[in-house]
């Protein structure tokens, strides 16, 4: 028998973090969105404030606080062989910055909002007839494909449209944080000779010398500079009993081995670490590898459909921005579909946007790379405003970026599909 077709105005692909919150926004009659599996593990667990600096996610904070995984980000302490500097967040901007793993907050997300999600996976699109064909059903769309696959890239995938932004491979697990003492990372960073440095953010300074502002390591994500091009994260989960531990490499896959030798060699000195045993189905008792994801669709949009947050682009996990950039790219498109729908001007004005802020957030990325973010103000500054508090992402800020790139760059696009004069990343 064939499978049913459904006509709809807008399909969303995809209820993680950009699906459920462009559902929850789109205000149209005729939606539906696809997931078989949303609960699905996803890494992200450092968030900045600007995932909830809308009212209606700043309204779910302090159920955020409750849940169990919850533990409290006050901002990113960065590592590296000669120096550790704290980025603090101002308090009232920390209320919004959490660790926290993403199942539970999306979770939370969708039962707060009593989200509708028809468990089905797309196994193919038909861009040319806007057609959708599921598992189990086939979907007609008249107005756009909204395409919220994250790392599945489903459409840019039918539209054989993504190119590689740079090799970039990743490995994490988490560990048992058996004992916890802050001072023993202090006593470290003086053994190991290393200067230490405290962005301030009223004066937009990285000061020298002692910390005096009562900063607790363990309530930060801390980034490590292991070598040139590797780098490892730590974010504390579950009140900081459990440890998420990663590294980023530019160089190639990480290797089980290599992943728990850097663990035991790297971590922060205020944590004794304990192994995990693999328990089946649990993947926070799991280690997991993502290869070459650093990936960028070439178009970002057309009339027939719209690529969201890792559907469209994802380059780099440093400085923790990818659920804010999602759940703020959601709100800013399900408002510009409510305000009249679609159009040639919407799609130009979205694909620009996402030039500029993908061209601005790489480069912020070599900030990191270089080591300039721990000597240079006006690096350490951009960094902390526009990504690890998220102002890049915040609506009406990508427009002027957008607004920026135009001015400046012809926006005819070259034989690749990219704006002409973009960089090739
Ligand atoms: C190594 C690494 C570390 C990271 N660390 C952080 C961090 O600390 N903080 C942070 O904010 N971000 C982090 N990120 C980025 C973050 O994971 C993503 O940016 C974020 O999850 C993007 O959300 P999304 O809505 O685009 O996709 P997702 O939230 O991944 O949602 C995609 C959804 O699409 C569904 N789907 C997939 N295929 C289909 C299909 N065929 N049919 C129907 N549905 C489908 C999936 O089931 C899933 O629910 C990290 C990324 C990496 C690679």
């Amino acid at each position: 028998m064939p499978a049913k077709t459904t006509r709809v105005d807008y399909l969303i692909i995809g209820a993680g973090m950009s699906g459920t919150v462009l559902r929850r926004f789109l205000r149209s009659d005729s939606v539906v969105l696809l997931d078989p599996n949303p609960e699905s593990y996803k890494i992200g667990e450092s968030i900045i404030p600007t995932h909830f600096s809308h009212p209606v996610l700043r309204a779910l904070i302090p159920a955020v606080r409750k849940l169990p995984s919850y533990s409290q980000k006050w901002g990113t302490t960065f590592v590296t062989d000669a120096a550790v500097a704290s980025f603090p967040l101002e308090p009232q901007a920390a209320e919004g910055a959490v660790h926290v793993a993403r199942e539970e907050l999306e979770a939370l997300m969708r039962a707060e909002w009593k989200t509708p999600v028809v468990r089905e996976r797309v196994t193919e699109v038909d861009l040319a007839r806007k057609r959708v064909v599921t598992d189990r059903s086939v979907y007609q769309v008249e107005k756009q494909i909204l395409d919220c696959s994250g790392p599945a890239m489903v459409v840019a995938s039918a539209a054989q449209d993504i190119v590689p932004i740079r090799p970039v491979f990743s490995r994490w697990t988490y560990f048992d944080v058996t004992s916890l003492d802050d001072s023993r990372f202090w006593t470290s960073v003086l053994d190991g000779g290393r200067d230490y440095r405290r962005f301030e953010p009223a004066s937009g300074r990285l000061l020298e010398g002692a910390e005096t502002g009562g900063w607790a390591p363990s309530k930060t994500t801390i980034l490590t500079a292991v070598s040139e091009g590797l780098w490892t994260w730590q974010i504390p989960m579950y009140k900081a009993n459990v440890l998420s531990f990663g590294v980023v490499s530019r160089h190639g896959p990480v290797s089980d081995e290599q992943l728990h030798d850097l663990a035991e060699r790297t971590h922060a000195a205020q944590y004794t670490l304990r192994r995990r045993r693999a328990v089946p189905g649990s993947a926070l008792h799991a280690t997991h590898r993502r290869d070459g994801f650093a990936r960028r669709a070439r178009v970002p949009a057309t009339l027939d459909y719209v690529l969201v947050a890792d559907a469209c682009a994802f380059a780099d996990p440093i400085y923790s921005v990818g659920t804010g950039l999602a759940v703020n790219k959601a709100i800013e498109l399900a408002e510009t579909l409510n305000d009249g729908g679609w159009t040639p001007a919407k799609r130009d004005k979205y694909c620009a946007d996402y030039e500029a802020l993908l061209k601005r957030a790489v480069s912020a990325f070599e900030y990191w790379y270089t080591g300039a973010l721990l000597k240079d103000d006006a690096a350490a500054a951009e960094v902390q405003r526009d990504y690890l508090y998220g102002n890049a992402f915040a609506p009406g800020v990508a427009k002027h970026y957008g607004d920026a790139v135009n001015d400046s760059e012809s926006r005819e696009y070259d034989g690749d599909g990219l704006p002409k004069g973009a960089p090739r990343y």
